[in-house]
């Protein structure tokens, strides 16, 4: 089995889920190889000559090899100018890098000038025409490459499954493929991928996998529009899935450790390995009326905490890192208290939930001391009832202990907000902007969302339209804001007013620019 991340995705650490996925079907005795196919194709794209027209590209590319250093050095993160120009640098390189496709790459992102990520015949069309794709230089090269291990793509052409070619005995080709797609800049790169191994290694099986595919496949009334392309695509949790296709029969339940042999761990752009780890899928809370974790009705699944530690332990020891990232959509109090009781001697930052426990300041002293240097907190409103509405579960006085006891006890609080709810007028919205003037100093980083209506959330029922944003596979409604704040207010009172604030205006311009959360810890660590 060959898991592959394709392009474009923040290049700051390896993909969680590919190594989950190799841990485990490794345990059931299926061989199995990652491909980064996001770092990868991002480092080609940088170290191709761009014929450079302007001053900005001429300068970004001779300072290219001194800006990928210093992003994995720490000392750039002791420099908000520095680091701000390095990165831009690099994204300007990157977006310069294919004129020729109408394709924009960046280092977070992909645009096309006529494809969206958000319509099936637009993927489709990517498939079709692979070599239209910016990274198909590389894939074209890489792919054959990692397959020739065991077979010739040319010989392999119309056998079947499991049917190498003579003298290739004893080495076991690949009999699938597996996709992990979860962010819409991958779609068109992931597509355009999986055309060119439809149409060069027609034998392959590919299973198409990842968080946005199974977001796609909970859609109301998802007919699968890839049938003729993809053989299989998986929602949730793919190792079940996978197994049976490779034809595992009885799965092993015990829990297994991710396997991040594979990956390009000094590639990334961090200054030292960031190692992810998973405590849980879905959310323990699941009640946020915005949330797709809610509205698609995710199972919360985590991992004991005693084994997540352990895994901790065992991955730390062998990878080294730099920064321990938690991915959890919030990790469980009974994750943070194992932390503070039992330090996993790195860094660490993640998700949490507003909660007691992080308003006492011995919690947050232990959690201080246990590695914790950010903590990402979905504060939302600074109005009770907009919190009430949308079923958050916190109120406004025990966010303001909260915020109060992590700057205490020295954590960065990296602080989510969102305007736009079907309960949030600019009279609300006004309030936020009070209550975050007022935390100004105890907060670390902003994030300013607008509201989306998903698709298949209980409120779309009462305010949707029915009409999609922007084509088939969008996850999200229009809708009619029942006071009429709609989004082109909301974007005029987020820019013009909220953002205008010098206290707002001095915490935004402190995020990281393209990174953001993922390298905010690097600028907040002792
Ligand atoms: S706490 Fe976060 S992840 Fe959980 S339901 Fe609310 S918004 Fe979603």
């Amino acid at each position: 089995m060959l898991l592959i991340f394709p392009p474009v995705a923040k290049p700051s650490e390896p993909p969680a889920g590919v190594a989950k996925l190799k841990a485990v079907l490794l345990s059931h005795g299926v061989p199995c190889t990652v491909l980064d196919g996001n770092i990868e194709g991002l480092l080609y794209l940088l170290q191709r000559p761009v014929a450079a027209s302007d001053t900005w590209t001429r300068r970004a590319g001779k300072n290219l090899a001194l800006h990928l250093s210093a992003l994995r050095d720490p000392g750039i993160y002791r420099s908000r100018d520095r680091y701000a120009r390095a990165v831009r640098d690099v994204n300007r390189l990157l977006a310069v890098s294919d004129r020729a496709h109408d394709a924009v790459v960046g280092l977070a992102d992909y645009q096309h000038g006529n494809l969206s990520p958000l319509r099936s015949a637009d993927l489709l069309l990517a498939a079709e025409q692979p070599e239209r794709n910016p990274f198909y230089p590389w894939f074209r090269s890489r792919l054959p490459e990692v397959f020739e291990a065991s077979f010739s793509p040319r010989r392999h052409r119309g056998r079947g499954i499991g049917n190498p070619d003579p003298g290739t005995e004893g080495r076991t080709p690949p009999q699938m493929v597996g996709i992990s797609l979860n962010f819409l800049s991958q779609a068109l790169c992931a597509f355009a991928m999986i055309g060119y191994i439809r149409k060069e290694f027609p034998g392959l099986k590919i299973v198409l996998g990842g968080g946005l595919v199974s977001s796609w496949m909970k859609r109301p009334g998802w007919r699968d529009p890839f049938g003729g392309l993809v053989d299989h695509c998986v929602a949730g949790p793919g190792e079940g899935p996978l197994l049976g296709l490779l034809g595992v029969r009885e799965r092993q339940q015990e829990h297994v450790t991710p396997d991040y042999d594979d990956l390009p761990v000094r590639d990334y752009l961090s200054p030292g390995f960031v190692l992810p780890y998973s405590g849980s899928s879905g959310c323990f809370w699941g009640r946020c009326s915005f949330c797709p974790e809610t509205a698609e009705d995710t199972l919360y699944c985590p991992v004991p905490p005693e084994q997540a530690m352990a895994d901790i332990a065992a991955l730390t020891a062998k990878t080294r890192p730099v920064l321990l990232h938690l991915l959890d959509n919030a990790v469980s109090p009974l994750l943070l208290r194992a932390l503070a009781a039992d330090p996993p001697g790195v860094p660490w930052y993640g998700f949490a939930r507003i909660s007691k426990d992080l308003a006492d300041i011995d919690h947050c002293m232990q959690l201080k001391r246990s590695g914790c240097v950010m903590l990402k907190l979905g504060l939302e409103s600074g109005d009770q009832g907009v919190l009430d509405a949308m079923q958050k579960g916190i109120d406004l006085e025990l966010s303001s202990q909260v915020l109060r006891a992590l700057k205490q006890a020295g954590i960065a609080a990296y602080v989510y907000l969102l305007f736009g709810t079907p309960a949030e007028t600019i009279a609300e919205a006004r309030k936020t902007l009070d209550l975050i003037v007022r935390h100004a100093d105890a907060i670390g980083f902003l994030n300013l969302a607008v509201f989306n209506m998903p698709l298949c959330g209980r409120e779309a029922e009462e305010y949707g339209t029915g009409a999609f944003y922007e084509g088939d596979l969008s996850l999200y409604t229009s809708f009619r804001h029942p006071r009429g704040w709609d989004r082109k207010l909301v974007r005029q009172f987020i820019e013009s007013e909220f953002k205008k604030h010098p206290a707002v205006s001095a915490i935004v311009k402190r995020d990281p620019p393209v990174f953001t959360s993922n390298h905010a810890a690097f600028f907040v660590r002792d």
